[in-house]
């Protein structure tokens, strides 16, 4: 455990001393490969069944380098409970999951956020909208219990559609008044007037400066695109957006063909990679070391990874930002590697055999 002797300033503070922020994301995806949760529902019963992961995995965020600890509340709504048959459980749930965030950011000086994210029903009726004030009583009392446990703030995401994302910053102005709100957009295919556009087709940029005027202190993107096609968009914004900026993508292989990863195919059978099949289109460390790069030259101050993430690809986001997180202490040192080491020459045989030349 890491103890930190510094004050800690907010979310809001220290963007505007002009320091970026890192927040590592991903949990569901991280416990579904782990085998504590299923693909489909993308329920985060973990946080019941196996608490005690979820606050090691809360940890090992941290130790990589994210300043921040997300309570592990993605999905956690009332909607994505009863799905499972687990309504009931929904208080506890969201409890549990926030107040073990809240302890790992006391111990290692991080921040704690509280999570809410798209609602199904809502997106069911597109072009109109779903029940608002449904959904937007699923998140407030998400809300209510993320300011009960003390969250420094609130990250809204995942929204496909624009009026959804309006709503969880009303519901966080309404119910953590003197809270930042963070609000991420999941951008899809949509196009206006040759732009990428909300799924409620409101170009991106408008988008994002509607939801500042709204009361949102940090706006962004999240989710369905990984670095290669979100960083297209994020330029265009860091133009014309007014207020600090949010650059959260998948870690995967997205491509123009391809640009979210819902759409993504295996390169070596061209089948739908989404959601089972996706490691074969994984980010490398060093697509992510170069994501961090660019969004450092285009001012963008938070930052971090969503669906893929691990932890060797947070600290990869948190080195090309110059940090060195406790996991840098084993960032890799080639220079002590059998073969790749300096002044180490590997025996003949094992050379030609490598190179198939025996
Ligand atoms: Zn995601």
């Amino acid at each position: 455990m890491y103890m930190y002797e510094d004050s800690i300033l907010g979310l809001l503070e220290r963007l505007r001393n002009g320091e970026t922020v890192i927040c590592a994301e991903g949990y569901l995806l991280v416990f579904e490969r782990r085998g504590y949760l299923t693909a489909g529902a993308f329920v985060p019963e973990v946080v019941l069944e196996h608490p005690e992961l979820v606050r090691q995995q809360y940890e090992e965020f941290v130790h990589a380098g994210s300043d921040v600890v997300l309570a592990f509340t993605f999905y956690a709504h009332r909607e994505k409970m009863a799905l499972i048959g687990r309504e009931n459980d929904l208080e506890r749930l969201n409890k549990d999951a926030l107040r073990m965030a809240r302890e790992v950011a006391d111990q290692t000086g991080t921040l704690m956020a509280g999570n809410i994210s798209k609602v199904q029903s809502y997106e069911s009726e597109l072009p109109k909208s779903g029940d608002q004030e449904k959904v937007k009583e699923m998140f407030k009392e998400q809300i209510l219990w993320a300011v009960e446990a003390g969250a420094d703030y609130i990250a809204a995401e995942t929204f496909h559609t624009f009026s959804e994302a309006l709503l969880a910053v009303e519901a966080c102005k309404e119910c953590a008044p003197g809270k930042p709100c963070v609000v991420t957009l999941a951008i899809q295919r949509s196009i206006i007037d040759g732009k990428p556009a909300t799924a409620d087709g409101v170009e991106v940029c408008e988008a994002l400066n509607r939801l500042a005027d709204a009361g949102a202190d940090v706006v962004g993107l999240n989710c369905a695109r990984g670095p290669a096609t979100m960083l297209p968009i994020l330029e265009d914004a860091a133009k014309k957006c007014k207020a600090p900026l949010a650059a959260v993508p998948v870690v995967y292989r997205t491509s123009e063909k391809t640009p979210t990863f819902m759409t993504i195919t295996d390169p070596m059978t061209d089948k739908p990679a989404f959601p089972i099949d996706l490691d074969c289109v994984q980010c490398s460390r060093t697509d992510i070391h170069n994501f961090g790069k660019r969004v450092q030259e285009l001012g963008i101050k938070y930052v971090g990874l969503c669906c893929g993430n691990s932890a060797h690809l947070t600290r990869s986001l948190a080195e090309s930002l110059g940090r060195k997180p406790p996991a840098s202490r084993y960032s890799p040192d080639l220079s002590k590697h059998w073969l790749l080491g300096k002044g180490n020459k590997p025996p003949q045989a094992i050379l030609d055999s490598m190179s198939g030349t025996n």
